[in-house]
């Protein structure tokens, strides 16, 4: 009976999703409607003889219960599929985890852990978590003995705060890469003035940094400053570097100070499934990530921790870790209630989807583009920090091109190319960041490849080319250069046109679940 049910549920969704299209084509929507209306339909009445659902807003369509809303969806939609999406933490997720979003799952209460919840009626639930839990494993490589696994944190910051929670005592000690070096708030990031993220609120926060010249993380540094700050937790995690981490490294700082080391995995999580750079797994205790940046599942947060035996003492001890229960606590009930079960169900389709050869070759992709990215804004005269990239992502300095990085997001944004302004190395202050980040993820699932990421690069020239000419007039103020803009007919005939090549192009690329959705 619970398959009918799935199956009813999911085509009754299925009729819902093919009404979403923008496009009324010759979509098979009739046809599909009612095929499934008259055999999925009937067959539920069977069932459960239920009457038929007459109260419209528990059982009208959004477009018509909402047409407002529906319609800034839509606008959202369209404004998805015409641009050149360059944000590196972003991507376009399948039409399978879309399906599992929208999914019956969102209704259930589940506290607690697999087997042992605070509500009734979990049987299905339970089963779903368990799966997502060994897939999680499995996209890794990792044993069930070695590791252990939380599919419950809502997303990514969770995740971090529910580690650090679990594992390091109030006001404890921990080091993160520096929000303006690359790393992330959550990281501990915290200014002169004011303790900004959380973690430097109710934990001790030490950043370590890049060399300003190279753009490298200075792991010399780090060892000097850990041996002072004797942290209980480094975290080894980017949100905006282009170069793998030296794990190694990390873990050996770690243990000259008694340290655990965290990786925080969230933007390289689909690289390091596809086995296209170094897995931190090899040296880290702890390792969180997001699911919805490279690894292109659902917005979601993971926790991987270590099990079993930690060391082995002079007199033969086996000291074990001792994760499992202050990770799973500290998630639940430390932080969190009912776990998202729609989005369990999305991560356990996601990370089925990371041990395809389809995927490994897409995180290939990903890489080649940003490298082509990186080349092609080079032979132009761009600076990249660290002069390269070996992951998704590069990190482009607009001081050499006479611009920052508040007019160079701008402009992008005006000719529909969607990235966001970053601190360089070297940058003296976090509010006036002199760079652009461009990451290739959502692109290469668009199914971008080297030759289309030349156009691309073209088109990134001509709209930094017109911000140069505008700065001009405008001076490097973001008012002024908007305003100047504003005022320019010339400016604006150059910009639309630029914008309408953009899309233009931009659409002849599909997305997935579109249709769908
Ligand atoms: C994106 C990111 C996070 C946070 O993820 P959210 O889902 O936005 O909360 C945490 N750590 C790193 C390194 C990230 O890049």
């Amino acid at each position: 009976m619970s398959n009918i049910l799935a199956k009813t549920c999911y085509n009754t969704l299925t009729r819902k999703f093919n009404r979403f299209s923008l496009y009324p084509s010759v979509n098979p929507v009739q046809a599909v409607y009612g095929k499934i209306h008259s055999e999925s339909f009937d067959l539920s009445r069977q069932i459960h003889s239920s009457p038929t659902m007459s109260n419209s807003i528990l059982n009208g369509n959004l477009w018509e219960t909402d047409p407002e809303l529906f319609g800034i969806i839509k606008k959202e939609k369209e404004r998805q599929r015409a641009g050149l999406e360059m944000i590196a933490s972003e991507n376009f997720t399948s039409l399978p985890v879309l399906q599992c979003l929208s999914t019956c799952l969102h209704n259930k209460y589940s506290e607690g852990m697999p087997n042992q919840r605070y509500y009734g009626g979990n049987e299905y639930i339970d089963e779903i978590e368990i799966l997502a839990q060994q897939r999680s494993l499995e996209a890794y490589r990792l044993k069930s003995e070695d590791w252990g696994v939380n599919v419950q944190p809502y997303s990514g910051s969770p995740a971090n705060f529910a580690v650090y929670t679990g594992v390091v005592e109030p006001h404890g000690r921990i080091m993160g890469l520096d929000l303006p070096d690359g790393g992330h708030l959550t990281h501990g990031f915290f200014t002169a003035t004011k303790k900004i993220s959380a973690t430097s609120i109710f934990f001790e926060s030490m950043p370590y940094k890049v060399d300003a010249k190279t753009g490298y993380i200075d792991y010399d540094k780090l060892a000097e400053t850990a041996r002072l700050f004797k942290p209980r937790l480094i975290i080894a995690g980017i949100s905006c570097y282009s170069r793998c981490l030296d794990y190694k490294r990390f873990r050996q700082i770690a243990d000259e100070n008694g340290a655990y080391l965290m990786a925080d995995m969230a933007h390289i999580s689909g690289l390091v499934a596809a086995g296209v750079i170094p897995s931190p797994f090899d040296y880290c205790d702890i390792v969180t990530t997001t699911t919805h940046k490279t690894l292109r599942g659902p917005r979601a947060g993971v926790i991987f921790f270590r099990k079993g035996v930690r060391s082995v003492k002079a007199n033969g001890t086996k000291v074990m870790y001792d994760f499992e229960n202050k990770i799973n606590q500290s998630v639940f009930p430390g932080l969190q209630g009912g776990p998202h079960n729609h989005a369990i169900a999305a991560i356990a389709t996601a990370m089925k989807q990371a041990t395809t050869p389809e995927f490994v070759e897409y995180q290939k992709q990903v890489v080649k583009n940003a490298q082509r990215l990186c080349e092609g804004l080079k032979s132009r005269g761009y600076d990249i920090a660290t002069g390269g990239t070996e992951v998704h992502l590069i990190l482009v300095d607009m001081r050499s091109a006479g611009l920052t990085g508040a007019p160079a997001e701008r402009i992008l944004e005006l000719c529909s190319i969607a990235c966001n302004k970053n601190t360089v190395p070297g940058d003296k202050s976090a509010l006036h960041p002199s760079g652009i980040r461009l990451g290739t993820p959502a692109l290469t699932t668009r199914g971008l490849k080297e030759a289309d990421i030349d156009r691309v690069v073209d088109f990134i020239d001509k709209s930094l080319k017109i911000a140069q000419q505008v700065t001009k007039v405008s001076g490097p103020k973001l008012a002024d250069f908007n305003r100047t803009i504003e005022e320019s007919a010339e400016f604006k005939k150059q910009i639309h046109d630029l914008r309408e090549q953009i899309e233009s192009y931009s659409k002849t690329f599909p997305l997935p679940g579109f249709e769908a959705y």
